[in-house]
């Protein structure tokens, strides 16, 4: 299994789950540098916490971006997430990506797709349209040597009961992979906070829909889990033993090796509001402490972590990298 795609590899050739890329080898210096060291003198692997980066100006910019924050671990849109046309990727600049990425030992790379697909719309042109569109983010996401394409379920509206709108989705997932060579590539279901009729608000829905999708086809399907959509949807991963709860039935519904990524967010809105609205790290529901025992939970330690808290000039982004990182413990 590798680790950050869930790509399946051969019994033979599998490698334990702590070995490191050989890419991200300066990553591991640098993790070094900071010092994260076992008890026994032996290197940990390094933690793995960055941010969503933009690419707005170019693919690079978000490497700069992901230095100047100090980011091992980054996600980014590889297109306005909120139009459904995108200018083709030009190949140069991809390629310098690709390069500097390696350069810098970052990983894993998650692309998010798109906040306007549904593949499980009743409706067939905006269901084809989602189909289409989903088919370009992963070509993109596979083109950008990207380890997971992060995508929102869907929303169930226009159905009576969710189970058929994820027989729809599962259906679009497969006819818009058809063909596709994933490569390393894995597609990452993200929780959401269950608004109106969203799709993967519960641990056993996004279990449920994986399944549905593994019925039609060979994907390889893993979860990332927002810890502000978790909070909204009621679980109380606020308290130590909420916390506990929750890691417990991530594992038993979704596997905690399926769980490839997690979006560190605080949340404005309370437990179980089900409105998705992000808040800095430690300034929401949440709060400091809850995001020390989340980082820190030895289930939880080994992913990684990427902080998706609005940004701007301000230095706020910095601000919530930095905050994250200095709960590690
Ligand atoms: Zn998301
Ligand atoms: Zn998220």
């Amino acid at each position: 299994m590798n680790v950050w795609t869930g790509t399946r590899v051969p019994a033979k050739t599998a490698a334990p789950p702590i070995t490191l890329g050989s890419c991200w080898i300066s990553g591991f210096r640098t993790a070094l540098s900071m010092g994260e060291h076992l008890g026994t003198g032996m290197p940990s692997q390094p933690r793995r916490i960055g941010a969503h980066v933009s690419i707005a100006g170019s693919l690079l910019s978000a490497i700069d971006e992901a230095d100047a924050l100090g980011a091992n671990a980054i996600q980014i849109f590889s297109r306005s997430p909120r139009m459904w046309k995108a200018p083709p990727l030009d190949p140069e600049q991809v390629a310098a990506f690709r390069e500097a990425r390696k350069e810098r030992g970052i990983g894993p790379l998650a692309v998010h797709a798109s906040y306007l697909l549904n593949m499980a719309s009743p409706d067939r042109v905006n269901r084809q349209r989602s189909i289409r569109s989903f088919r370009e983010e992963l070509e993109r996401a596979r083109a950008l040597g990207a380890d997971g394409l992060v995508l929102h379920p869907g929303s169930a509206k226009g159905y009576e009961t969710p189970a058929p709108a994820i027989e729809v989705l599962a259906r679009s997932i497969a006819e818009a992979c058809e063909g596709f060579n994933w490569e390393r590539l894995g597609l990452w279901l993200e929780n959401t906070a269950g608004g109106g009729a969203s799709l993967g608000r519960t641990f056993e829905e996004l279990a449920a829909i994986r399944e549905t999708i593994l019925a039609e086809t060979e994907i390889p399907v893993g979860f990332c889990l927002d810890t502000a959509h978790t909070l909204a949807a009621g679980y109380d991963i606020a308290t130590p033993i909420g916390l506990r709860e929750t890691v417990k039935t991530v594992d038993r519904t979704l596997g905690l090796d399926r769980l490839k990524l997690i979006h560190a967010n605080d949340s404005k809105s309370p437990l179980g509001s089900r409105l998705d609205r992000h808040e800095h790290i430690g300034e929401g529901k949440i709060g400091r402490e809850a995001f020390g025992r989340i980082v820190n939970h030895p289930k939880l330690r080994s992913k990684p972590f990427v902080v998706e808290t609005p940004h701007g000039a301000d230095g706020t982004h910095q601000r919530n990298v930095q905050a994250l990182r200095s709960l590690v413990r």
